[in-house]
């Protein structure tokens, strides 16, 4: 059996960790559905089994019976499909599952829909979990491009590469704290210089990509608080060779920021 991270042989029966996707039917935009595989991927890669669940509208999931829970970008019409559901439906349990240290990520409209509410150009207005304090309000100008982002992740300061396509802004309220900073890009709302939201383990992040693939320190802190919340505190994740995954990640960050911020 594979060794942890303190040199400790894992224990080979090991509950699957308990994934769920959240509405892949009318929430998965720019490859989202790639986090779902890089999760499964690195948890496999550790011997780690995981089993997946996905829910959409209409069908009633708790929450705090799982370890990991994603939801993906879309587009407002898809937004508005799933916010009375979301709110309602799978909001309670999934506050309830980050209060106890469950681990969440949130892409751009499913990150919108964490907050207080989305407002689109229209004026449609769409209430959200409240789960991050933050609310958006659709803007004039799409923002659109790639962005680098220095997270702060406790004591991991990862650079994450992503790619943006937005009109939602997003205000991050004085209980909010930010994903990270924008080095590149517009992130939260193209004019505060932040980028995302964390509250415990649950984030919301603007950065499609696919996010995990390309930012495996990311991911594996996403799974470390899985493992952690699945098997108590003291399995560390074994570490993987990303060799593959930190050159295209430093590719990227080389183009758009140049070779002395690296
Ligand atoms: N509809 C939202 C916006 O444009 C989210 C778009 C997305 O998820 N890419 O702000």
């Amino acid at each position: 059996p594979p060794v942890d991270g303190n040199g400790i042989h894992l224990p080979r029966d090991l509950p699957p960790l308990r994934i769920l996707f959240l509405y892949p039917d009318f929430l998965n935009v720019y490859g989202d559905r790639g986090n779902l595989t890089a999760l499964v991927q690195r948890a496999r890669w550790r011997g780690l089994p995981t089993t997946v669940t996905e829910a959409s509208v209409g069908t009633p999931v708790d929450a705090t019976h799982f370890d990991l829970v994603l939801v993906a970008g879309g587009q407002d019409r898809a937004q508005q499909a799933v916010a009375e559901d979301f709110r309602r439906s799978k909001g309670p349990s999934l506050i309830e599952a980050v209060e106890a240290g469950c681990p969440v990520l949130a892409i751009c409209g499913g990150y919108q829909l964490m907050g207080h509410f989305y407002r689109t150009a229209e004026g449609t207005e769409m209430k959200g979990l409240g789960l991050f304090d933050a609310w958006t309000e659709a803007g004039g100008r799409r923002m659109i491009g790639n962005v680098a982002v220095r997270a702060e992740l406790g004591d991991a300061r990862p650079l994450l590469v992503g790619f943006e396509n937005h009109s939602g802004r997003t205000t991050l309220g004085a209980r909010a704290r930010p994903l990270g900073r924008v080095l590149y890009g517009y992130g939260n709302n193209g004019s505060d210089g932040t980028e995302g939201a964390r509250y415990r383990n649950a984030i919301g992040t603007y950065l499609h990509g696919s996010l995990l693939p390309k930012n495996p320190t990311l991911a594996d802190w996403l799974l470390q608080a899985a493992v952690d919340r699945r098997y108590g505190q003291g399995i560390r994740l074994p570490p993987l060779d990303d060799t593959v995954e930190h050159q295209a990640r430093e590719a990227m960050l080389r183009k758009l920021l140049g070779p002395p911020l690296l």
